[in-house]
């Protein structure tokens, strides 16, 4: 006697986990150079000023292996840069 087991319920939008290289870059979300496998994804950064009126650039990315997408903040006169994922990342 086999059962059958019912298949489990299929969400709508199934959250893609994280690679490696983007968990890396979360966890070291300052350092100024784009992991291997991130496609630059409009070929103009974005020149903008913050609330405070400091002007920064902003570069999209998506990263071919997870699909995720990355900002990344460059401020005017500050060593560091920020990454920043679109969306939660899914570790
Ligand atoms: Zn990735």
């Amino acid at each position: 006697m086999t059962s059958a087991v019912p298949p489990l319920p299929k969400p709508a939008m199934p959250a893609r986990p994280a690679c490696a290289h983007c968990r890396d870059l979360a966890d070291d979300s300052r350092r100024r150079e784009p992991h291997p496998c991130l496609a630059l994804r409009s070929t103009a950064p974005l020149v903008s000023q913050s609330a405070a009126g400091v002007p920064f650039s902003m570069m999209a990315f998506t990263c071919r292996e997870c699909g995720t997408g990355w900002r990344l903040y460059d401020r005017a006169n500050e060593l560091f840069v920020s990454w920043v994922p679109e969306h939660p990342l899914v570790r």
